[in-house]
């Protein structure tokens, strides 16, 4: 029998996880019972909600338990089924959690075509990143061409995909993001008309350059100093599509906000956003941005590790910018 490595939560972190907050373990690979299969995971996806999961706080979704396997979206094969849907051979994205092999109902399960795109997009541009991209931009944001939309983490999963599509419908994307190279690629490779460095000590003036209208959509989702800069170049009616505070997930306190008078007074629509929420959205969302990758309006990029092992210290990286795209591990 095959042997399933797996990534524990082994403690709470206070503050920035460490690798002392997760513990590596093998176990024999499951079996499936009846009505269940057996995935051979090959990329599982690193997302910044692991951080919340990672906590008891009261939140939209349950914490992982101390000694349960951490969450992810992962794809792979299925080795084994007792499933009448998911036969040997199928490639499946599910919620695997961090290991290399996974049991499965089939609840929250889709079978992919690998001939379609490259497997691990699944957990990308064509998954829940991009899903969130496209329904927070045009479910909350409803950019009109001409109009400016700001992005943070601009060079990541989400954001590099709202500032394609900011472009694709006529808008102006600004993007902000952590230093020259990330900022460079926005730019050069994904289309953006600017792109401005959240650690430069002047970002508020030239973000004010760079968005001479102001900003019609701010898509939030980092929160902190870069919301501070953004926040006063608002324009009346803007919308601000809630989407992450990732500055902000390692605080053990709650931090002051914007002030709510500039919300009153400029009409301003700021609306927190689960992706889940938009789920008979995803189908369209999906063949929007797959179309888009086929006629070349869509880039990604990707940042892969190799080995579960490397999940911990991938996912530490993460938090603090330290990925150049769609987290990714792969496992085999
Ligand atoms: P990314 O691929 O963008 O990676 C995270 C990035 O966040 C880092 O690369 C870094 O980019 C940026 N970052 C980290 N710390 C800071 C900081 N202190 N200040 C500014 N930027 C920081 O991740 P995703 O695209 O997967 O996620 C982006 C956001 O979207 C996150 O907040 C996430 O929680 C949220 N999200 C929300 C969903 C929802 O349903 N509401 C669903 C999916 C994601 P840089 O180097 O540019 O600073």
């Amino acid at each position: 029998m095959p042997t399933n490595r797996q990534i524990l939560l082994k403690s709470r972190p206070p503050g920035l996880p460490s690798a002392a907050n997760f513990e590596l373990v093998e176990r024999p690979a499951p079996e499936p019972g009846d009505g269940q299969f057996v995935v051979r995971n090959r990329f599982m996806s690193l997302d910044p909600y692991m951080r919340g999961r990672m906590s008891d706080a009261r939140s939209y979704a349950k914490p992982v338990e101390i000694g349960e396997v951490m969450t992810a979206g992962t794809v792979g094969e299925v080795t084994a089924s007792r499933h009448k849907d998911f036969a040997v051979g199928d490639t499946v994205n599910l919620q695997g959690g961090w290991q290399e092999f996974s049991l499965s109902s089939g609840a929250g399960a889709r079978k992919i075509d690998p001939k379609l795109a490259p497997i691990q997009t699944a957990l990308g541009i064509l998954g829940m990143p991009g899903m969130t991209a496209w329904c927070g931009l045009l479910e909350i944001g409803r950019p009109r061409t001409g109009e400016t939309v700001a992005v943070s983490a601009a060079s990541g999963a989400v954001g590099s995909v709202v500032g394609q599509i900011a472009k694709i419908k006529g808008a102006r994307a600004v993007g902000i993001a952590g230093g020259p190279a990330k900022c460079r690629f926005v730019k050069e490779e994904l289309g953006f008309d600017d792109c401005l460095d959240h650690r430069a000590p002047d970002l508020a003036a030239q973000l004010e350059r760079a968005c001479p209208n102001g900003i019609d959509v701010y898509f939030e989702n980092v929160g902190g100093a870069v919301q501070e800069a953004v926040w006063p170049l608002l324009n009346d009616f803007a919308r601000v599509p809630l989407c992450g505070l990732i500055a902000q997930y390692n605080d053990s306190a709650p931090r002051p906000g914007p002030n709510f008078f500039s919300i009153l007074r400029k009409r301003i629509n700021v609306r927190g956003f689960i992706v889940s929420d938009f789920l008979e959205k995803w189908p369209e969302a999906r063949r929007d941005i797959a179309q888009w990758i086929g006629e070349g309006q869509m880039k990604y990029r990707e940042d892969v590790v190799e080995g579960l092992e490397r999940a911990p210290e991938a996912f530490i990286g993460l938090l603090q910018g330290k990925n150049f795209g769609k987290m990714l591990v792969k496992l085999v």
